[in-house]
């Protein structure tokens, strides 16, 4: 049997690293299983839903990586809804209820003083027709709860492991507001089901959600996916990280020009047993993925964190993949500069310092040696040994070796005291510019 899998976003924001996660390990289960990724947007929430989101979304997936074989949209779903939703009213699994929410609030205060949970009682399970059509001769119209089993509900979650609910604890959920419009759940529910999603990978906020839902889904006579329900992400402080989703943004981090494989090997491996080490593609982390290492404890992220992998990916990042962004730059001039880079962006800092103008830093003691440095410059052609030969004639030269013979043509030749390797800049700078600034 083929895997199918589903990320489904409500599109009333953009996504964030904690969403992204959920993205990136639906999509190396696909990739693992070779199985099917559905993007499905859960905007059944027409009011705060918006296809500019939607787009938003689409666009932050691209850029992970992420290639949905099928996209849905819930709110083109609504006749299949309504169709489901009588059939349940039908058999008795949705009943209507006519309490306000102040009334609702009251009974679960009263609930709450005399020290019982504030489950709801089903009254409205009790109405006579005669008591409905009260209501509704009051202007009053009904929202639809769903009649649970209350009974152990049981599943084996392929990151928690057993998960036992016993959903006589839970309120009968309202599936379907007074408005007509459907809560998440159920929607959820049927498309799982019409789509054949096999498993349903998700933060560990749906837990509860999930014994409703398989309830749900035996109504239906729907097959019972697998589940797997991940820690949810906090900051670096420990805190939820709804506090700062802005800077947390997908879009936001894609403009601050880190890397998506930055992004995606430090999302992938967060919370895992394996150490988190930049993966340059899907592949690489698709070998050692398994739900299995997910930790149940909450997994930290930490920016500065993502800082250091990003600088680490660059590191060993090959032309190919970049040479696309640095349009004009050579081979050599990547594997010179990415060494000493955090960010892409970065290396255009050592182009200026290659190609100029630079202020070369010059102290007095060194203006003699500089000059003995200068007539000992090779001819061109130039290559990656030039420095080496240079700079064991200047040695002979001067009598100068170790830090007082590199730290002053460092300075001369880049006016800077850091920098990537002499030897590889060297014959990027150029003998003309080298001349130039040892003047
Ligand atoms: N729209 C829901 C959410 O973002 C989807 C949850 C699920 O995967 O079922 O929380």
């Amino acid at each position: 049997m083929s895997t199918i899998v589903r990320f489904a976003p409500s599109p009333t924001g953009r996504i964030h690293i904690g969403n992204a996660r959920t993205a990136i390990l639906n999509w190396l289960f696909a990739l693992k299983s070779g199985g099917q990724f559905i993007l499905r947007y859960d905007d059944t929430d027409t009011a705060r839903s918006t296809e500019d989101y939607a787009r938003g979304i689409a666009t932050d997936l691209a850029w992970l990586g992420i290639n949905p074989a099928r996209v849905e949209w819930q709110s083109r779903r609504f006749a299949r809804y309504d169709a489901v939703a009588d059939d349940l009213r039908a058999r008795g699994f949705l009943y209507p209820c006519y309490e306000t929410a102040d009334e609702l609030d009251r009974r679960r205060k009263r609930q709450q003083a005399r020290g019982l949970p504030p489950v709801y009682d089903r009254a409205a399970l009790k109405l006579t027709d005669d008591e409905k059509r009260a209501f509704e001769a009051q202007g009053r119209k009904p929202h639809w709860r769903f009649r649970l089993a209350q009974k152990q509900v049981e599943w084996t979650d392929l990151i928690r492991g057993p998960v036992h609910i016993d959903t006589a604890n839970l309120s009968d959920p309202v599936l379907i507001r007074e408005d007509g419009t459907y809560l998440y759940t159920l929607p959820s529910v049927i498309d799982d089901v019409d789509f054949g999603v096999t498993h349903v990978i998700r933060g560990e906020d749906h837990v509860v959600n999930t014994a409703v839902q398989i309830e749900i889904t035996q109504a239906l006579g729907g097959k019972v996916p697998s589940y797997a329900h991940h820690s949810l992400l906090t900051g670096a402080d420990g805190k939820g990280l709804s506090k700062r989703l802005g800077s947390l943004s997908i879009g936001q981090m894609r403009e601050d020009g880190f890397e998506a494989m930055a992004v995606v090997s430090h999302a992938a491996l967060l919370g895992t047993s394996d150490n988190i080490h930049p993966c340059t593609d899907y592949a690489e982390l698709v070998d050692g993925f398994d739900l299995h290492k997910l930790s149940r404890a909450p997994a930290r992220f930490d920016e500065t964190e993502l800082k250091a992998l990003n600088a680490k990916l660059l590191h060993m990042t090959g032309f190919d993949a970049v040479a696309a962004r640095l349009p004009g730059k050579t081979e050599a001039f990547w594997l010179a500069v990415r060494g000493n880079i955090e960010k892409l962006a970065d290396a255009e800092q050592w182009a200026a310092v290659i190609e100029g103008p630079v202020t070369p830093v010059v102290a007095d003691e060194d203006r003699d040696f500089l000059a003995a440095a200068r007539a000992a410059l090779p001819a061109e052609p130039w290559d990656a040994s030039t420095w080496k030969a240079w700079t064991e004639a200047v040695k002979t030269a001067t009598g100068r070796k170790g830090k007082p013979l590199f730290m002053p043509l460092r300075l001369a030749l880049t006016g800077l005291d850091h920098g990537p390797e002499l030897a590889a800049l060297l014959p990027l700078i150029g003998r003309n510019r080298v001349l130039d600034r040892l003047a």
